[in-house]
């Protein structure tokens, strides 16, 4: 198939792009280049050992994405493009729902003038917001916490709707849980614009020396050693769910959301301890307090992508831990 990528060249774009060109899809990386940089196109294309073909535009650019789906002869649309800082979508909302649900509009019309109906989207665990039972199974209540999740769910709504308008959509919402680690080659991974948010980025920065420690928010919460557990999946299982969600697609139509998790929480400090052993280094740490609007524990019960994707997690946190660190000391050649 010819695929689209909206938001290629980010970090789950860039290993979906991958295991997709892997699979034997052509994929074509659309991105505005706003958290990400145009080099990680040449990358993708040394691992794979072909080009790769990159568009630099705006997903609100109804316009360009009309051309760019007619010039490619694009068959499905992975939707990754999105701003995705929680704290951010707090002090930016509308910036948020421009970007994420005005975005969504204008590819959603693009599509439909060039009759492609399959779409799969990055939705978030987030969606869920505080969790009432774990694990989290998809028809757990949805309640995002912050403008963030709410314009990830507004759009999970929207496609849903638009699914029940036109049974030749086809849909599949991926609720991602904690994505980290990178691709084997430390080729391409997460590279964050400015100070990190997420936990992984912020441990490779300490492990590197360009931070001095860690601040471990919060270690009273009810769970086993105190601190926040969450369920961390490596970037290249996230992005064979991804894989398999196109083949699912071809078979099903509808809407679906389908959460891609492990089943399994782990704790700040085992990831903490995890990267210690596996890289043999150091990470200094210090407690903190609680991080505000942070739940204790979540994971994902992830027996609808077993059931209908016949996807399911193969890579553990230690390959999470090692292939981060791979990629990060690549950063660090490179500054
Ligand atoms: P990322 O920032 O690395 O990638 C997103 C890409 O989209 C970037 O390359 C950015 O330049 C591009 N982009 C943003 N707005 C755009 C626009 N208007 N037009 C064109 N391109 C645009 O983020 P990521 O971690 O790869 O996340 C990809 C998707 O997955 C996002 O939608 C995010 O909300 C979702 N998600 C991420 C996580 C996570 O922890 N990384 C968790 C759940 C869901
Ligand atoms: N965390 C932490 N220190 C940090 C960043 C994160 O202790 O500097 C904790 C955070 O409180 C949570 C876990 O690490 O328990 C994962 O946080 P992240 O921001 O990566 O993911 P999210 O909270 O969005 O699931």
């Amino acid at each position: 198939m010819n695929v689209l990528l909206t938001g290629g060249t980010g970090y789950i774009g860039s290993h979906t792009a991958l295991v997709l060109s892997q699979f034997g899809h052509q994929v074509t990386l659309f991105d505005n280049l706003s958290n990400s940089k145009k080099s990680v196109v040449a990358r993708i294309e040394n691992i794979i050992g072909r080009s790769c073909s990159f568009v630099e535009g705006d997903v609100c650019d109804t316009a360009l994405l009309t051309a760019t789906l007619a010039e490619y002869s694009i068959d499905a649309v992975v939707h990754f493009a999105g701003l995705k800082a929680v704290g951010e979508s707090s002090e930016n909302p509308i910036d948020y729902y421009f970007n994420n649900v005005q975005g969504s509009i204008s590819l959603i019309k693009a599509m439909e003038t060039q009759g492609i109906r399959t779409m799969v989207f990055s939705s978030s665990a987030t969606v869920y917001g505080s969790p009432q039972q774990l694990p989290l199974k998809e028809e757990h209540p949805t309640d995002p916490a912050n403008p963030y999740g709410r314009s990830k769910l507004h759009i999970e709504e929207m496609l849903n709707d638009l699914a029940q308008s036109n049974q030749d959509w086809r849909v599949v919402c991926l609720r991602y849980f904690n994505p980290v680690g990178a691709h084997d080659s430390g080729l391409i991974g997460e590279q964050p614009q400015g100070t990190p948010n997420n936990l992984m980025p912020l441990i490779t920065q300490v492990a590197v020396g360009q931070r001095s420690e860690l601040r471990v928010f919060g270690n009273d919460y009810p769970t086993g050693d105190g601190t926040g557990v969450r369920d961390y999946i490596h970037v290249m299982d996230l992005a064979d769910g991804h894989a398999a969600a196109l083949e699912f697609l071809k078979e099903s139509s509808g809407w679906h959301a389908i959460n891609l998790g492990t089943g399994f929480g782990h704790s700040v400090l085992e990831v903490i301890q995890a990267f210690k052993t596996v890289n043999g280094c150091e990470v200094p740490y210090r407690f903190a307090p609680r991080r505000i609007g942070d739940v204790p524990e979540y994971y994902a019960d992830p027996g609808k992508a077993g059931k209908l994707l016949n996807w399911s997690a193969k890579r553990g946190l230690d390959d999470m831990c090692i292939s981060a660190l791979k990629y990060q000391n690549l950063v660090e050649k490179a500054s």
